[in-house]
């Protein structure tokens, strides 16, 4: 299968990773739309979130738990930080591996554009 976060997993593909787990990876985006900007993937593909099965319950869990991890570690649990999963192109998705952004580091505004 040719997705490119796949290759992240394997290491095929460099990444700065921040966060590593039996079931999840944590790398800093390429093109971070905040100072902090981490995508948490798992390791197992899954394309969207429409893809997600009852069996994946427990690791999409823990991407949250990783996001938790990551933003103490990155300073900005306490100020706040934002949790974005797309899913499909017509809300942005363009990588087609699940993954969570976590960013913070800025102020949010809500509505997300
Ligand atoms: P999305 O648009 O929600 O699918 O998010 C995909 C994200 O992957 C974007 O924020 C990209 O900047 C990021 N991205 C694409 N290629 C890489 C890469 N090789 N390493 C790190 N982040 C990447």
């Amino acid at each position: 299968m040719d997705c490119l976060f796949c290759k992240i997993v394997a290491g095929r593909i460099p990444a700065e990773i921040v966060y590593d787990s039996d079931t999840a990876l944590a790398f800093r985006d390429i093109d971070p739309q905040a100072p902090t900007h981490v995508l948490v993937i798992p390791r197992k593909h899954v394309s969207t979130i429409n893809d997600l099965d009852g069996e994946d319950e427990a690791l999409v869990g823990s991407l949250f738990t990783a996001a938790k991890e990551i933003a103490a570690a990155e300073g900005i649990a306490d100020d706040g930080y934002r949790t974005v999963m797309n899913c499909n192109e017509g809300a942005g998705q363009s990588v087609f591996h699940i993954h969570l952004h976590v960013l913070g580091g800025r102020p949010m505004t809500w509505p997300p554009g």
